[in-house]
């Protein structure tokens, strides 16, 4: 179902930087909501902090796009990232930090202490597998919550997920009243409506998207990376794997010495050098040096429309997740 988008006052798109987000924007902008009611969300998972979970691409590219499509641009984050959350001992949640058209705001950060001191898990249930809620979909609720443009008003809240993706993602409702909805408040209403609009496509669907608006999708995919996830998502392949030692080093180390210090692996099965040893870097990796540079970097140094659009290296490559 397409929900009646003329009737939204605010129309706000989380957009990773993925091509199932960017294929979600597009989409809205197809279907004639006004680009001045719409605004992109984007959330920093490593928290403006150190480069640690993420592609440095992914935010310059992200902001590159806003630019091009002539769109406002909302980063948030969970102060510190993933990495403060990972390392937390004794300490609440860090709190949430977040632009808006007034400014930066900050909310949340006085918690109950708890201790982490381990990657999050690869599992279905979001408690143990707690990247995902505390780095996005928490971050994203605080923003919304710590507003006070948002009451009174509709609110659309635009995601990314596609069924195709995985059997968990299969299961979201295309549209659903989103988690701070106050439609019913009777003193101060907020409404926030949640739709997918890609949650049926294929991939073949999304790629054409992206084609038929000439847009440059983001640089991981042409080399070789099947979805822009973090960088060192947890889900990460053994040809991944592969590949993340082979074109950051020094970040791959570091991850592998918190798993020895934890003394617990992000793998249940096996430690992460022994999953890459499993693999082989990307071949559209090896060949590209020069892209692989620019993947690594925090300056975005390129076009974002292609007239001469070519399918990157990771499409169709499989990356579901298997939760
Ligand atoms: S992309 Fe992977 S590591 Fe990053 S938040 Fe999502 S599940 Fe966690």
């Amino acid at each position: 179902m397409t929900p009646a988008l003329q009737s939204y006052d605010h129309v706000i798109v989380a957009l990773s930087g993925g091509k199932d987000s960017v294929a979600a924007l597009l989409t809205i902008m197809e279907c004639g909501v006004p680009p001045e009611r719409i605004e992109l969300w984007h959330h920093d998972v490593d928290g403006k902090g150190t480069g640690f979970m993420d592609w440095p691409s992914t935010a310059p590219y992200v902001r590159a796009l806003a630019e091009e499509l002539s769109l406002p641009c909302y980063f948030s984050w969970r102060d510190g990232g993933i990495m403060r959350e990972m390392l937390r001992d004794g300490t609440p949640t860090a709190p949430v930090s977040f632009e808006t058209p007034e400014g930066l705001m900050h909310k949340g950060g006085h918690g109950p202490v708890g201790t982490r001191l381990r990657f999050p898990q690869v599992s279905g249930n979001l408690a143990v597998r707690w990247c995902s809620a505390s780095a996005k979909i928490d971050v994203a609720a605080l923003a919304l919550r710590g507003q006070e443009r948002f009451f009174g008003k509709k609110t659309l809240f635009i995601t990314g997920e596609r069924a195709e993706e995985s059997p968990g993602r299969a299961r979201y409702p295309v549209f659903e009243a989103h988690r701070t909805d106050l439609r019913n408040n009777p003193r101060k209403p907020r409404l926030v409506d949640h739709w997918r609009p890609v949650h049926q496509w294929t991939e073949t669907q999304v790629w054409k998207c992206l084609q038929r608006h000439a847009l440059t999708p983001a640089l991981p995919y042409f080399l070789g990376f099947s979805r822009l996830s973090c960088q060192f998502c947890i889900f990460m392949s053994a040809d991944q794997a592969a590949t993340l030692r082979l074109i950051s080093p020094a970040r791959f180390d570091k991850f592998a010495r918190y798993e020895t210090e934890f003394g617990c692996t992000i793998k249940r099965s096996m430690p992460l050098h022994a999953l890459a040893d499993r693999g082989r870097p990307f071949a559209a990796t090896v060949a590209q040096p020069e892209l692989v540079s620019r993947a690594l970097s925090s300056q975005w140094a390129g076009s974002i429309r292609e007239a001469n659009w070519i399918l990157p290296a990771g499409a169709f490559c499989g990356g579901v997740d298997p939760v």
